[in-house]
């Protein structure tokens, strides 16, 4: 295999493995929206041909041979195919050190994890969940090993999650978050609170979705390229960066909670839609990490969604689309509502306030698990001690508690602090955004093509070909989560008068 060929063939297996995750994806979304109700066998079998056939491609002779031919050629690579190799490189790197046998048991644990996951949490009893929770973490802490021998075990989930993102760096972050929120919270918590009763008034579906088109015609999502759905749980999910689906879910008597998950899965959707079309098809397509992704449709949804600005825009359309629930509202309690801050049990319902510190307490779970200094019999008692130690508040039992994620029956560990990372970075690009142009005075009008326009130029086109701290670097400078909690500070002393 010469130079050329080895390029085509670099191609060709992206394509391939493009396409298997295109077929993968549209079962996927099948099966969360319209499929009936049970056709889940047929789906899953075909879902396992097909991992199986994108395993055999990434550890085949065919991809060893061309990454072999194209490291050797590595200083005539443009950055575009010196990047997909590396990429390409680390999968199969990764996917080659983990034993097969291994590889399938884990796979076969993680199933019956879920569903073991799912009856816990019905049950409420820890109990039930705990001897799938010790394999889990078992299997990880080896798992890491693998990776990165180097590295400890729970540094090396992180670096799956977030390229370069470690404990220390974390540690740091975090304890900026506790300092700062954790006052700030208690003082919000000692104002009065704005009514928000009528968030809950009768909000009919059909209306709803007539403002959920809205909403993404203010994202100048073009509907020619994105669909949205209906799903339990909202997601983004990306075909190519002319194709992307989001989903959200109507609550009759909660106006806040589809509106802001179509403008959250509207901005991961804006980010899909964004990259450079050169990186379709290939292992640098699509956003570059959690983090920047959670950076980007928390930026959409809470910098600018949740701002006074953007309310002011939207409030008089939104009057239109409910003129009845919303006759004796003002924009200014409106506003004061979607901002409401409370400390509460449950993260996916937790206000932009206190979000951070519901990571937090499974940031120094996870951390200590894997790191093998907490035992899992011990986690529902320290999940329930952080809680009141950060947040306040006292958990009544495991399903209000330690059993409302999913991730970890999933084998994700690791995964939370992007959550985190991704509203400080945020936050980092705002300033740096204020900097550069006029941020809130087309805001007021409606208009978020400068902020586009911005994340665009910063994030969004890269795609994969840069790393995620080469994103982070373009975009927020030198990371300093103090420009988070300023902001949140700001904002908040404002909302309650401190
Ligand atoms: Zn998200």
């Amino acid at each position: 295999m010469d130079l050329k060929q080895a390029l085509e063939s670099l191609e060709t297996i992206q394509r391939k493995l493009y396409a298997y995750n295109a077929a993968s994806s549209a079962l996927y979304l099948d099966g969360d929206t319209v499929a009936p109700r049970d056709t889940a066998e047929g789906r899953g079998i075909a879902l396992g041909v097909l991992a199986g056939e994108q395993h055999m491609l990434l550890t085949g002779p065919e991809l060893g041979e061309t990454l072999a031919e194209l490291e050797a050629h590595k200083n005539e690579l443009d950055l575009l195919h010196a990047r997909q190799i590396e990429e390409l490189g680390r999968t199969v790197g990764k996917l080659k050190r983990v034993p097969a046998q291994e590889y399938m048991a884990y796979a076969q644990l993680t199933n019956e994890a879920g569903d073991q996951w799912k009856r816990a949490k019905q049950a409420s009893d820890f109990g039930l969940f705990r001897p799938y929770l010790e394999k889990l973490v078992d299997y990880n802490r080896r798992f890491a090993a693998y990776y990165d021998p180097a590295k400890a075990p729970y540094d090396a989930l992180l670096d799956e999650y977030e390229r370069g993102v470690d404990t220390a760096y974390l540690d740091d972050f975090f304890s900026v978050l506790r300092q700062r929120l954790v006052p700030l919270i208690k003082a919000v918590g000692e104002r009065p609170q704005p009514d928000d009763s009528f968030l809950h008034r009768h909000y009919p579906v059909e209306q709803q979705k007539k403002f959920s088109d809205y909403l993404m015609q203010v994202l100048d999502l073009d509907r020619a390229h994105c669909g949205i759905g209906e799903t339990e749980h909202p997601f983004t999910l990306n075909f190519n960066s002319a194709d992307v689906r989001i989903t959200t879910h109507y609550y009759e008597d909660d106006l806040a909670s589809s509106m802001y998950s179509v403008i959250h899965e509207g901005g991961h959707a804006r980010y899909e839609l964004d990259v450079d079309p050169k990186l379709d098809y290939t292992v640098l397509a699509g956003g570059v990490s959690m983090g920047v992704h959670e950076s980007q449709s928390r930026f959409y949804e809470n910098i600018i969604g949740r701002s006074r600005p953007f309310i002011g825009a939207i409030f008089p359309q939104m009057r239109e689309f409910f003129p009845e629930q919303l006759a004796d509202v003002t924009e200014e309690a409106f506003w004061r509502a979607v901002n409401r801050a409370q400390p509460s049990l449950i993260r996916t319902e937790a206000d932009e306030l206190t979000y951070c510190l519901h990571v937090m307490v499974r940031y120094e779970l996870e951390k200590a698990l894997i790191g093998g200094e907490l035992a899992v019999k011990d986690v529902p008692g320290e999940w329930n001690r952080l809680y009141k130690e950060y947040l306040g508040v006292d958990v009544p039992d495991d399903a209000h508690g330690c059993l409302q994620d999913s991730h970890w029956s999933g084998g994700s560990f690791g995964y939370f602090p992007s959550y985190a990372l991704g509203s400080a970075y945020g936050a980092q690009m705002l300033r740096n955004m204020e900097r550069d142009m006029d941020v809130w005075g087309p805001v007021a009008k409606g208009d978020l093509s400068g902020v586009t326009a911005w994340l665009t130029e910063k994030v969004h086109r890269f795609g994969g070909l840069l790393t995620p701290a080469q994103v982070v670097a373009n975009a927020c400078g030198d990371f300093d989560p103090a420009c988070y909690t300023d902001y949140l500070t700001k904002k908040y002393t404002q909302l309650y008068g401190l």
